[in-house]
């Protein structure tokens, strides 16, 4: 393993990562640092061609020491698709989609639980417990399962109702609060307190970014090491985001990048936009979003604890962040279904929104190569599709289409 150490991006102090750390004492979330001349030494790119296609393929980027520890259920190498019909329909020809929508559980939030629950079970821990919009939930209880260890989840019960279920199958200790995911985590950190559990809410363990990053190092080398121009995210937690911009400045320190980077842009709701605001002001950390509502669950995240660092890689990247409206965000969820056939989650149809907004503005030039990160299957929100079909009678016949 490469791993050094464990290391807060707010006041530099760096912690030994053999132990169960959750976060700095400064209250901020820590960083995994890896000997990245080390790695460089250790792999090429040619290397990783005949490697499985799963995010393990970057093992020397990740903070497992013993592979009999890992959990894969085949998680990683989405498809990067060039949305070829919808591209000429906004505007932007080079538009390409990547589609967590196929991963197991549905949503990219298995990179996240892949590679933390793999180095909990290495760390020994038996017990963790999270908050949760739904699908951090059903990912980390369902990678649970087979790691032995036993995962105590509380969510909104306003949520979508699918991931509960999946909680529930994967034997995980399941409640349901009356309020938001903020609730919920207060809940999580006095009985985390009280009971001597592992807490695995978003970034107060220092792993689930490094899963989240393997879609920067996919994205890297899918485009054959050349990047895009821009990268849309729907930011929540702003995980994803934060760990794109770490895989990518760790490939640029491996020389196995070079350029400028992509310009990240977050792409929330109009009814849960922290950081959109944020941007807005130039500020360098967020506020709480009174009264969050949004159809786009996954999104729903009033106040983010690593907010600092999400509009970092905004601001280093001369990126931007953006809010739609749940209505274009249906629409966009509709065109992405009629144009190409895929059926995305409505955080994911909302980075297609952004971007043609951003289109129509001029901020995204049409000969750039621009990619949205679709973090889910729309299978996991049939709310959101409402078809009332023509019911047929015994002896009717189909009209001519
Ligand atoms: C959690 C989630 C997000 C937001 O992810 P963060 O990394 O927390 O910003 C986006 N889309 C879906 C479908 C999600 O479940
Ligand atoms: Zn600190």
């Amino acid at each position: 393993m490469f791993v050094t150490h464990l290391e807060c991006p707010k006041c530099n102090r760096t912690y030994e990562s053999e132990a169960a750390v959750q976060l700095c004492d400064c209250g901020s979330p820590l960083l995994v640092r890896y000997d990245l001349d080390k790695v460089k030494r250790a792999v090429t790119k040619a290397d990783l061609i005949p490697r499985n296609a799963d995010l393990w393929r970057y093992r020397e980027l990740l903070p497992v020491r013993n592979r009999d520890n890992i959990v894969c259920l085949g998680e990683g190498m989405t498809p990067l698709l060039h949305l070829n019909q919808l591209g000429r329909k906004v505007h932007m020809p080079n538009l390409y989609m990547k589609d967590e929508g196929i991963i197991p559980t549905g949503t990219f939030k298995a990179r996240g639980a892949a590679v933390g629950v793999s180095r909990a079970k290495e760390l020994g821990i038996k017990v963790l417990a999270m908050p949760t919009n739904g699908n951090a939930g059903a990912a980390w209880a369902a990678y649970c399962a087979p790691a032995g260890i036993e995962a105590v989840i509380v969510m909104p019960k306003d949520a979508p109702p699918i991931p509960r279920g999946e909680c529930a199958i994967a034997g995980a200790s399941l409640y349901l609060v009356d309020g938001l995911i903020s609730d919920a985590g207060k809940i999580v950190a006095s009985a985390v307190a009280e009971h001597g559990w592992f807490d695995a809410s978003t970034l107060k363990e220092p792993y689930r970014i490094e899963g989240k990053k393997t879609m920067g190092l996919e994205i890297a080398e899918q485009f054959g090491w050349r990047l895009p121009d821009v990268i849309l995210y729907p930011t929540g937690g702003g995980v994803g985001i934060i760990g794109i911009y770490k895989a990518l400045q760790e490939l640029e320190a491996m020389g196995w990048i070079e350029g400028k980077l992509p310009r990240l842009v977050a792409v929330q709701s109009t009814g849960c936009a922290p950081i959109v605001s944020a941007w807005e002001k130039k500020e360098s950390e967020s506020a709480f979003w009174e009264g969050a509502n949004t159809l786009a669950f996954g999104i729903t995240v009033p106040k983010a604890l690593g907010d600092f660092l999400v509009l970092d890689a905004i601001y280093q990247t001369d990126g931007c962040a953006v809010a739609v409206s749940d209505d274009d965000i249906l629409r966009a969820e509709e065109l992405l279904a009629a144009c190409e056939g895929t059926f995305v989650c409505p955080e994911g149809a909302a980075t297609l929104s952004a971007a043609m907004e951003l289109a129509r503005t001029g901020w995204i030039r049409p000969e750039e190569k621009v990619v949205l990160l679709n973090t889910g299957t729309g299978l996991k929100y049939p709310e959101t599709v409402r078809v009332a079909p023509p019911v047929l009678e015994p002896g009717d016949t189909l009209p001519k289409s």
